[in-house]
């Protein structure tokens, strides 16, 4: 007996190239979240297991069941600057509007108050999976982890390790220090034992880290098996100064120190030359393409279609708050939009990165709504706001794009986490 059954109509983009549309459909959710079976209803199975649910929850016709959002690159501390500060340039914003507000997570009250507002704000715009940078502290970092698990969000949190050029006042004391701290916070998430939250390893960015601190960050990768995070080659300025101290790229830095490695998240890309496509594809890495923040950030557009090509895994960030708009959803749209300017992707192919794309990323069985993998799932209705389908005019193709360009979370009514549901605005 499954303890939930969903009938309705999927969407979702397993492939970059194709839709999937599964016209009215049961899906059987477990105990533990996964998902046992999709099959259509009114069939002899679809009532089979419909009568065989404890839960049985049907949607109106003008809702569709999707895949739930995954956002690789999420700054939380910076969650109460979204929408401000987008006047200077990345390495002048760092330190006169972002470094002197990530300091003040020493207060433990403060972190607290913004992750419980954060965390369930994501959620409602279908944000399922969250992969965060947290600060320098370490109970900011796994009070985080804890918001996490009491929202039922699936998350990666890192505390943040940095000890180069950054402001004595909010930075790791040494490098041993900075690995000896990320160690400890490892420990401290993995011990919440929660299946949805888990650490991941985060120095801030090459510039803001020695060569020690990258080293021992590597080994610590090595030693815990937790996934690493960290920007790649995201501006001109960035770019020059790892190229500049190596005489190589991030990308070549990263895999000296051992930390471009099988899941490892790289954000931004956009300066990522034609040797680093097949290390970070070798080492199994992928990148979090951030289409706004970059349009700000960036001095570049993110070669989304060449990377691709590459066999590099994509998916996608908002970037908050260098990102200013928290839904992973509009970043999809977002991507649609820069690419124009370099190879153009459709609303199929950014769905499928802001899904399957960042699972595919983190190793998560998530991203399609199929047997075997975790009911992370949102419900959008599209009879109301400016998403509105018309009888007669709009097909599965058109719904499905108006969905991606326009759905907000007033849209998102139902929003669940491994079988959970765990926000949408449906009473
Ligand atoms: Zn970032």
């Amino acid at each position: 007996m499954s303890s939930l059954a969903v009938v309705g109509t999927v969407y979702q983009a397993p492939t970059a190239e194709a839709l999937e549309v599964l016209p009215d459909v049961v899906v059987s959710v477990d105990a533990v979240g996964s998902i046992t079976s999709v099959v259509p209803a009114g069939s002899p199975e679809g009532d089979v297991a419909v009568a065989s649910a404890a839960q049985v929850h049907r949607l109106s016709p003008s809702q569709r069941l999707l895949p739930g959002l995954v956002d690789l690159h999420i700054h939380a501390p910076q969650w109460p600057q979204l929408g401000t500060g987008l006047d200077l340039p990345l390495e002048r914003w760092l330190f006169e509007y972002t470094f002197p507000l990530e300091a003040r997570y020493a207060d433990l009250g403060f972190a607290r108050e913004v992750w419980a507002h954060m965390v369930p704000t994501l959620l409602a715009h279908g944000t399922t999976t969250a992969v965060y940078f947290a600060t320098v502290h370490e109970p900011a970092t796994s009070a985080l982890a804890e918001q996490c698990v009491r929202s039922g969000q699936r998350a990666f949190v890192g505390r943040v390790a940095m000890d180069l050029d950054v402001p004595d006042w909010y930075c790791d004391a040494s490098a041993a220090e900075g690995v000896a701290a990320s160690r400890r916070s490892v420990d401290d998430i993995r011990a919440l034992g929660s299946p949805l939250v888990q650490p991941i390893i985060t120095p801030r960015f090459v510039p803001a880290c020695s060569d020690e601190l990258l080293r021992g960050l590597g080994q610590l990768a090595a030693e815990t098996g937790a996934l690493v995070q960290t920007h790649c080659s995201e501006s001109v300025w960035e770019h020059g100064a790892v190229l500049e101290r190596y005489g190589h790229s991030d990308t070549t830095a990263l895999s000296t120190m051992g930390l471009l490695r099988e899941g490892t998240v790289l954000a931004h890309g956009n300066h990522l030359g034609s040797d680093d496509l097949p290390l970070i594809r070798a080492a199994g890495a992928g990148v979090a393409h951030c289409p706004l923040s970059n349009t700000y950030f960036a001095n570049g557009v993110f070669p989304t279609r060449r990377v691709l090509d590459a066999g590099v895994r994509v998916g996608l960030g908002t970037d908050i708050a260098g990102g200013a708009e928290p839904g992973l959803l509009h970043q999809c749209a977002l991507a649609i939009d820069v690419s124009r300017s370099v190879a153009d992707i459709d609303a199929v192919t950014a769905f499928h990165l802001g899904t399957v794309g960042g699972a595919g990323v983190l190793g998560l069985p998530v991203g399609v709504l199929a047997p075997g993998f975790q009911f992370d799932a949102i419900v959008v209705d599209t009879a109301g706001s400016a998403l509105r389908a018309w009888d007669g005019i709009d097909d599965h193709a058109r719904v499905f794009e108006k969905i991606v360009r326009l759905a907000r979370p007033v849209d998102v009514v139902d929003v669940w986490v491994a079988g959970t549901r765990v926000a949408g605005t449906r009473q």
